[in-house]
């Protein structure tokens, strides 16, 4: 069942969601260099989070052993914080899940460690624009089905590997909600394609592959990696649909969204 909020359960959300922003701006961003650790990333995460009064949701989720995710090139999702140094031309998921004050804020954002290659570039701008196209249908009005394939429609016509295995989600009071939300239109909607209301409000998460969306999980039991080796991009955002249209809530405050 999709639960709605009202005004003001959105506005506790947008506070979670602005520490959640304000991470990826103030804390990562600044750390994201060739011979940082993932654990490094990791530790300023977890300080930044908790010396703001956040619970960090993916610490201890079905076991996670780290505060975030960290997923370096061929790593699509869930990947360990650990001892690995980011080198120039790494493409790096960061993906941070906060709750503050009962409600969540979920965003993954890219970084690129020096220069990178053209395909990672690639990756990584059409996994934005796909990103962008799905929160631009985040409004009243549109089936759950429209939003999911303007995601898909991005990610076909560059034709990179879409990572079906993997969906973003509704969320709130909990990570994890009704609905689901797939970065493709697949046969989930012949039954239920419900109509995005006022009050919604989703976490948008594209996961585009250099070659093929196959993806495999590692011996560790979380890292997924792409099956062909290629690289991977992950981007994610918690957005509320309003009567105006679509809001972000995991942006930094006076950060605006360029896509
Ligand atoms: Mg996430
Ligand atoms: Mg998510």
């Amino acid at each position: 069942m999709i639960q709605l909020k009202s005004p003001r359960e959105i506005e506790l959300m947008a506070r979670a969601g602005e520490i959640v922003g304000r991470t990826h701006l103030e804390v990562v961003r600044p750390l994201i260099e060739a011979g940082v650790t993932t654990r490094r990333i990791d530790e300023a995460i977890r300080d930044f989070v908790r010396s703001e009064g956040g619970e960090l949701l993916f610490l201890n989720y079905h076991g996670f052993p780290a505060h975030s995710c960290i997923s370096v090139n061929e790593e699509v999702v869930h990947g360990i914080p650990g001892d690995r140094a980011l080198v120039s031309g790494d493409l790096v998921s960061v993906d941070i899940g906060v709750r503050k004050e009962g409600f969540c804020g979920d965003s993954a954002r890219t970084y690129e460690v020096g220069e990178v290659s053209p395909e990672a570039r690639h990756v990584f701008e059409t996994c934005m624009r796909s990103l962008a196209a799905g929160i631009e249908m985040a409004r009243p009005g549109v089936r759950l089905s429209e939003l999911c394939g303007a995601i898909e429609r991005v990610i076909r016509a560059e034709k990179l590997g879409l990572v079906e295995k993997y969906v973003g989600h509704g969320i709130g009071r909990e990570m994890h909600e009704d609905p689901q939300v797939p970065n493709f239109v697949g046969p989930l909607f012949g039954r239920f394609d419900p109509e995005l209301r006022a009050g919604m409000v989703l976490a948008i998460e594209p996961m585009v592959n250099a070659g093929t969306g196959d993806v495999r999980t590692l011996s560790d039991g979380w890292t997924v990696v792409t099956t062909d080796g290629g690289v991977s991009s992950h981007c994610e955002h918690t957005v509320a649909i309003t009567p105006e249209g679509p809001r972000i809530l995991t942006l930094a405050p006076g950060e605006t969204w360029a896509y």
